[in-house]
């Protein structure tokens, strides 16, 4: 190893400001590898990071195949991004582990997630920034929040928002209306009628990707994790004419939800497959808290044909069908966000309700 470190001239990152947040030992989860998530991808090949956790659901259509240096290859077409870059990265980078997880943020259970020195977002989907942003609250991880916007896309921003509960998260730059609304979406088991699909059809130049990608990673590296940044802040480009860099310094909103996990929530590994009421036995607790609700049982309001779906509920909000008339799902449910004991959704297992072999659940020892 140490050999094709220093064939790879990494040990010149010794002499930077970087060299203070040992690089080669850290672990990052980057979630969405479009444009600008695989250009992170690189960067992170190349400064030698030991491991990167690449999230990501979708396979590669033709129109990605230009995209980056990964995806250009003809037996990419039609696969799992984080599948290909994986591969590749293994490849160009071999200094560090690359661990594909093709499923959504939600999906990917905290096991994997949980030593992870930072968690990147680099998607275009608030739903998806909302759902890194609780699982950086929860595990206690710094997140890098990046993302292209602006006509054309000549403007870009990294923001940086540590560990601490009492600094601002990705969820408290939201407007109340807008948090409400995209928490009902995904974390949350109450209904908001507000929801508008977002346009996740953005533009994005190469360029200005790899201008992006670059800043975000160094405000990560060199000020985040090196100076270990407790306020939270972001950085604005825009290229246009005249070219500006601006920081803003970002604010905790009071309303935001996502600040207060109690200390002494201990995540644990259940049996994935027994029912949660033999774990909620062995351990004596009287609930288990759900970090992504579930929904158990739905009516679709097109045919009024009933049924339990017992998935996340962010999961049947954005890619449910009814399953007899075949319509995206517009239903009425009921989901729940907890299992007590002795109640009939003890019977059920995590994975009857669709849970990730690899997610670390919360006991409940007093019912709040
Ligand atoms: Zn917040
Ligand atoms: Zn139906």
């Amino acid at each position: 190893m140490r050999i094709v470190r220093e064939k790879m001239g990494l040990p010149k990152l010794t002499r930077t400001s970087y060299q203070s947040c040992s690089i080669e030992t850290l672990s990052v989860a980057l979630v969405g590898l479009g444009a600008l998530g695989s250009e992170i991808a690189r960067l992170l090949g190349l400064l030698g990071v030991a491991a990167v956790a690449l999230v990501d659901n979708d396979t590669i259509e033709s129109v990605n195949t230009s995209q980056n240096i990964f995806f250009r290859t003809p037996d990419a077409l039609h696969r799992p991004k984080a599948e290909v870059i994986a591969e590749k990265g293994f490849i160009y980078f071999p200094d560090t582990r690359w661990i594909p997880l093709a499923c959504e943020i939600a999906d990917a259970g905290f096991k994997p997630l949980k030593d992870c020195a930072l968690i990147i977002s680099a998607t275009d989907s608030a739903l998806s920034r909302v759902e890194t942003a609780y699982v950086s609250r929860r595990l206690h991880v710094p997140m890098l929040d990046t993302g292209l916007s602006g006509p054309a896309c000549w403007r870009g921003r990294a923001a940086w928002f540590p560990a601490e509960s009492s600094s601002a998260c990705y969820c408290c730059q939201l407007s109340e209306d807008r948090r409400a609304e995209v928490l009902s979406m995904t974390c949350s088991p109450v209904l908001s009628c507000l929801w508008s699909p977002e346009n996740l059809d953005m533009p994005s130049t190469p360029t200005m990707a790899s201008v992006v990608a670059g800043m975000a990673i160094d405000l990560a590296f060199r000020h985040g994790l090196s100076r270990k940044q407790e306020q939270s802040f972001a950085w604005d480009i825009d290229l246009d004419s005249p070219p500006e860099l601006r920081q803003h310094s970002l604010i905790r909103s009071v309303t935001c939800p996502f600040h207060d996990f109690p200390a002494s929530d201990v995540l644990t590994e259940l049996d994935h497959d027994a029912p949660f009421q033999h774990s909620l036995t062995a351990l004596g607790a009287q609930a288990i808290q759900l970090d992504w609700p579930v929904a158990t049982d739905a009516t679709c309001l097109s045919c009024h044909h009933n049924w339990q779906p017992l998935c996340r509920l962010g999961w049947l909000r954005r890619y449910g069908k009814c399953p007899r008339c075949g319509e995206p799902v517009k239903v009425r449910w009921h989901a729940i966000d907890r299992i007590l004991t002795n109640t009939a959704e003890a019977g059920f297992s995590p994975a009857d309700l669709s849970y990730s072999k690899d997610h670390l659940f919360t006991p409940v020892y007093h019912t709040r």
